[in-house]
């Protein structure tokens, strides 16, 4: 074997090796990341979180009613809801946020170095995108999406589940909405100021626990 073929042989390995982390990680729908892609990084992100090198905020987004879709236009027409979602979401984000299909009709999108704020505007540009989104079956789609903002110490299942519990109250408030949670290190809304509190409560639809 030649020190060129061999070179050879390892570049194509190389290129199998990156085909197969590429199919492992992808959805193979909508083509964004799939659950265990978004889970590893949302874990080495939150790692980050704690050792206090970075902020994070996660956003929860899930279609409203999305049962009806494939009802009333076929499961065909709701998969392709779905890849035009993700690519109208993928337009708003920057090169370092991350989306991911959660599962089902549900997409979790991680935005690092970002405050709770920035995420909202983010989630509220997004949600803004898609009800102004002119879909292929022909009728409006809406989403509702849950926000919260990472803190230190807290594990990757509580920051995903504050996120739910954003989402929740989403739908509740009648879907198509933007809700963020509060910091669950606030005793309340113990600690901050009433001027500080009220604007927060007003401008971002806080979700008290
Ligand atoms: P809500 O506003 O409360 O979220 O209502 P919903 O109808 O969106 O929620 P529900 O959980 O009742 O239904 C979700 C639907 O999403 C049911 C399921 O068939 C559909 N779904 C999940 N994954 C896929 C998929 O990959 N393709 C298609 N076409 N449909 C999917
Ligand atoms: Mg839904
Ligand atoms: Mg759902």
């Amino acid at each position: 074997l030649s020190l060129s073929q061999l070179r050879r042989e390892y570049l194509r390995g190389r290129e199998r090796e990156d085909l197969l982390r590429q199919v492992a990680h992808t959805d193979p729908l909508t083509g964004v990341a799939n659950r265990r892609a978004l889970n590893d990084q949302l874990v080495a992100q939150v790692g980050l979180l704690s050792r206090g090198h970075q902020r994070l905020s996660v956003l929860m987004v899930d279609v409203d009613d999305f049962k009806p879709v494939n009802d009333r236009f076929g499961h065909a027409a709701g998969d392709a809801v779905l890849v035009e979602l993700a690519a109208l979401m993928s337009e708003q984000l920057r090169s370092s946020d991350q989306l991911g299909r959660w599962g089902g009709e549900e997409f979790l999108v991680l935005v690092p170095a970002t405050p709770l704020q920035a995420a909202h505007d983010l989630a509220e540009r997004i949600r803004k995108a898609v009800a102004g989104h002119p879909f292929r079956h022909g009728e409006r789609v809406t989403v509702s999406i849950g926000v919260a903002e990472g803190v230190p110490d807290e594990s990757p299942e509580q920051l995903v589940g504050r996120g739910d519990q954003a989402l929740y109250a989403a739908k509740r408030d009648g879907r198509n909405r933007v809700r963020v949670t509060a910091d669950p290190r606030a005793d309340g809304m113990a600690g901050r100021s009433e001027e500080h509190t009220s604007e927060l409560q007003s401008r971002l639809h806080l979700v008290c626990r």
